[in-house]
Order: structure tokens, then C-alpha cells, then sequence
């Protein structure tokens, strides 16, 4: 049993407008039914959680999950204050999954054969995060904004969703992490993973066409 999960409880606020990114009108629906149609689609996904905000829990159920008929989806539940708070409150709502795919509601262009990869990895391997090997050189900077050091090009990665895992081994890890009291900073469900040392995350290709949508600019490229 896989289930996807689509995140779509983040507020949005870099993108500076009143309705949160995921819900903004994107071929005459919400941005979110774009990657529910690919979850729904794909013959990997048995079910889908969908994760928002506390107010947009019943707009989702009659708006988008019935209103465009997205069958898999069994459950709309509410996120929490941080991209780790809802992933647990989604696992939360799985229970029988054995593998778990969490993808961001705002990356629209992910394709059916990107969900196969990462499923297919995460059978293998437990653990695995799409990417794509980065095209341009990434510098660390220090603090005071000067580049503090530059990792070797050809083994960095720009990270992207869906990240998929066994769902056991996700929920030790943050059950892990939480003791540890080291839920800081986190910003993809990778990191949670890695830094539980409970098994290694194999990077699978995604496409340089999967990304978020973040900003009024990125919206403009959906037009
Ligand atoms: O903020 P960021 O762009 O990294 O968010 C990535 C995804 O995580 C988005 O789809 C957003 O809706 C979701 N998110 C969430 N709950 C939060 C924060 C972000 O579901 N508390």
C-alpha cells in the first residue's frame, strides 16, 4: 500500500498574496489539482492524504476533492505551524501505508514517471528524495554573506518532491529527531532521515521542469 501526500497547508507568504500559492487559479482550476491529477493518475498511488490549513480543511473536501471527483484521496486533514508538523499529522492519517510519498502541492509539473522513480527507489533503498545534479555552482557563505566554501559541482543536487520512504522507518526517524529536540531548520523530510542515521537516502532524476512555484515570477511561467 503507497500513499501520496500532498502538502498544501503552507501560507504562501513570499509569494505576497492573500490566497495562498496552492489555491492560485492555474489552467482554471487550483494549483493543487495539478499534482493531485498526477497522484491520481499513477498507478503507483493506492491513496492520497491531502494536508492543509485548519481553514481551508472543508473548501478542500467540497471544492477539490469532490468537486473534481479525486477518488484516491481519503482523507483532507490539517497541517501544522512548520513542513514537519504536517507531514506528521499526515502520516498520522496512514496508518496502513506501508510506503509514503510526500510531494509539495506547489510543484505542478511533477510527471507519473518521476512518482514511479521515486516509488521504486523507495521500495529498494527505504528512503529516496528527487533532485536534479545542479547546473550551476553552489557556494556555503558564511554569515556575513562572503562564500565560506564551494562543494565539487558534480555532486550537488538541487532537491525537489516527491520524496518517498518506507513509512516505519520516516516515523522512527522523527520520533528520533523529536527526543533529540533537533527539529530545527528542517526543510524537506530527507533531512529527517539523514540526520537519524537509520538509513541513507539514494537521489533519484526528477526534471529541471519540476519546480516550486515560490514567487509572483514563478507564476508568471505557468501562463
Ligand atoms: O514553504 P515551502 O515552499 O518550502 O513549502 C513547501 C510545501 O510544503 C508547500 O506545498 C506548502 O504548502 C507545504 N507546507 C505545509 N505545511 C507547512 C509549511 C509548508 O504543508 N507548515
Amino acid at each position: 500500500m503507497t500513499t501520496g501526500i500532498i502538502l498544501a497547508a503552507g501560507k504562501g507568504t513570499r509569494m505576497g498574496t492573500d490566497t495562498p500559492k496552492q489555491f492560485l487559479s492555474y489552467r482554471n482550476r487550483p494549483l493543487v489539482c495539478a499534482s493531485l491529477h498526477v497522484f491520481q493518475e499513477s498507478p503507483e498511488i493506492d491513496a492520497i492524504v491531502l494536508v492543509t490549513s485548519e481553514e481551508y480543511v472543508s473548501y478542500c473536501r467540497t471544492e477539490i476533492v469532490e468537486r473534481y471527483a479525486f477518488s484516491k484521496v481519503k482523507k483532507v486533514v490539517a497541517g501544522g505551524k512548520e513542513r514537519y508538523d504536517s507531514v506528521w499529522n499526515a502520516l498520522g492519517a496512514c496508518p496502513d501505508a506501508d510506503y509514503v510519498l510526500i510531494h509539495d502541492a506547489a510543484r505542478p509539473f511533477v510527471t507519473e514517471e518521476i512518482i514511479r522513480r521515486a516509488a521504486e527507489a523507495a521500495k529498494r533503498y527505504g528512503a529516496a528524495a528527487v533532485g536534479m545534479p545542479s547546473k550551476d555552482t553552489v557556494k556555503i557563505a558564511d554569515s556575513e554573506g562572503f562564500a565560506e566554501s564551494t562543494p565539487q559541482r558534480s555532486r550537488v543536487w538541487t532537491i525537489q518532491t516527491p520524496q518517498a520512504f518506507s513509512r516505519p522507518l520516516l516515523v522512527s526517524a522523527n520520533e528520533l529527531l523529536m527526543r533529540r529536540e533537533q527539529m530545527y531548520d528542517v526543510t524537506d523530510d530527507a533531512m529527517i532521515v539523514e540526520a537519524s542515521g537509520l538509513a541513507k537516502v539514494k537521489l533519484v532524476e526528477g526534471s529541471y521542469e519540476n519546480v516550486k512555484i515560490t514567487t509572483p515570477e514563478d507564476l508568471k511561467r505557468l501562463s
